[in-house]
């Protein structure tokens, strides 16, 4: 691929125009915003289209990238994207705790989820207020309700939350209440979602999809970054495999393979990557070793009543025997994890 930095719209533009016959891909290249520069993407093309390029005029310099996500990738950008959810950074620094139920499902549940979140040291709250659930009769989420459910339980305890958006029409929705987007495995190929995305004013966690390569994930995180929003986070979750003792299989290799390739943060999820909730506390200490930058748990303030996903959520002592961990280990890794980024405060500290 090419990438063309250009002075400004109006250069992109005419660039675009004049090269459009040149080009393989049926349809003209549009300008992209990427931290308050302007893009041209262009597919690699011909001897004749790079000469042709290096006529114009506004077109300050042309990158050859040897990968389909160029604007993600670690040859564009070496250095990792440090992305703001609140008052909370996730990237190149210590990892980030981001727990909280599957759902929110009432008032009294959400708030004590929250309090059980900011009591362990978890530094961002989730919750789903809009689920993707694989049976139309399951609970399917409170929708509205629940972001407001969410943001008030998220400000009483002075957290940030990140909650999930199925679809572009909700986008303005859930930006409204939300410190963070979350795109579902199931919808990470959605791909108006995650051109609705580039404009929504709020960081992106994406999933990664249960049957997609690195490859994929990566595109499709190219997508949001494309239409103009570069704060994208990207979550291992699992992927489908033949073995059913697990919910899926979680992709470590993979996680750290998006984040060498890529310079968006990477984040790890093992309650859906594993569904067993004995198997989170491993995989997130395996993952956190690994080098990610944080880890999203499930978390529920009494798991056996659960509306969604009992069986790999934490009970709030969990939760706070895991952060210890955590932090303990983060702590010990500490040049893996040297960078940029403030030390991390992780709440109670058992030892
Ligand atoms: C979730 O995090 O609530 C969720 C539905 O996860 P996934 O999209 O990974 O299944
Ligand atoms: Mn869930």
């Amino acid at each position: 691929m090419l990438v063309l930095r250009v002075d400004d719209v109006a250069v992109a533009e005419e660039v675009s125009r004049a090269v459009h016959g040149l080009l393989d891909t049926g349809q003209r290249a549009k300008p992209v915003r990427f931290r308050g520069e302007v893009l041209l993407v262009l597919p690699q093309g011909s001897r004749e289209l790079l000469d042709r390029l290096r006529t114009f005029p506004g077109v300050k310099q042309i990158h050859e990238i040897a990968v389909p996500y160029p604007l993600v990738s670690r040859e564009w950008q070496p250095e990792t994207t440090r992305v703001r959810v609140g008052n909370v950074t996730i990237g190149e620094g210590m990892p980030v705790v981001i727990a909280g139920p599957c759902s929110v499902e009432s008032e009294v549940q959400v708030r004590a989820a929250a309090d059980a979140a900011k009591r362990a040291g978890a530094h961002i709250l989730r919750g789903g207020a809009y689920k993707p659930r694989t049976n139309p009769y399951s609970f399917q989420g409170l929708g509205e309700t629940g972001l407001k459910l969410l943001r008030a339980a998220a400000d009483a305890v002075g957290l940030p939350v990140v909650t999930e958006v199925m679809s572009p029409s909700a986008v303005d929705v859930v930006s409204r209440y939300a410190d963070m987007l979350q795109v579902g495995t199931r919808s990470m190929a959605n791909f108006d979602l995650l051109r609705a995305l580039g404009s929504c004013g709020r960081p992106v966690l994406l999933k990664r999809g249960m049957s997609a390569t690195v490859d994929e994930w990566l595109q499709a995180a190219e997508y949001i970054v494309a239409a103009g929003n570069s704060d994208v986070v990207l979550c291992e979750r699992g992927i489908r495999s033949f073995d059913v003792a697990t919910r899926n299989t979680l992709d470590l290799a993979g996680a750290v393979l998006a984040k060498q390739r890529s310079h968006l943060p990477v984040v790890v999820d093992p309650s859906h990557g594993t569904g067993v909730v004995d198997l989170i506390g491993p995989m997130s200490l395996a993952a956190v070793a690994a080098g990610v930058d944080g880890i999203m748990v499930e978390m529920h303030p009494n798991p056996k009543e659960a509306f969604s996903d009992g069986q790999q959520a934490l009970t709030p002592v969990q939760l706070e025997e895991l952060v210890a961990k955590v932090a303990r280990l983060a702590d010990s890794l500490s040049p893996v994890y040297a960078g940029p980024g403030p030390r991390r405060e992780y709440g109670v500290r058992n030892s």
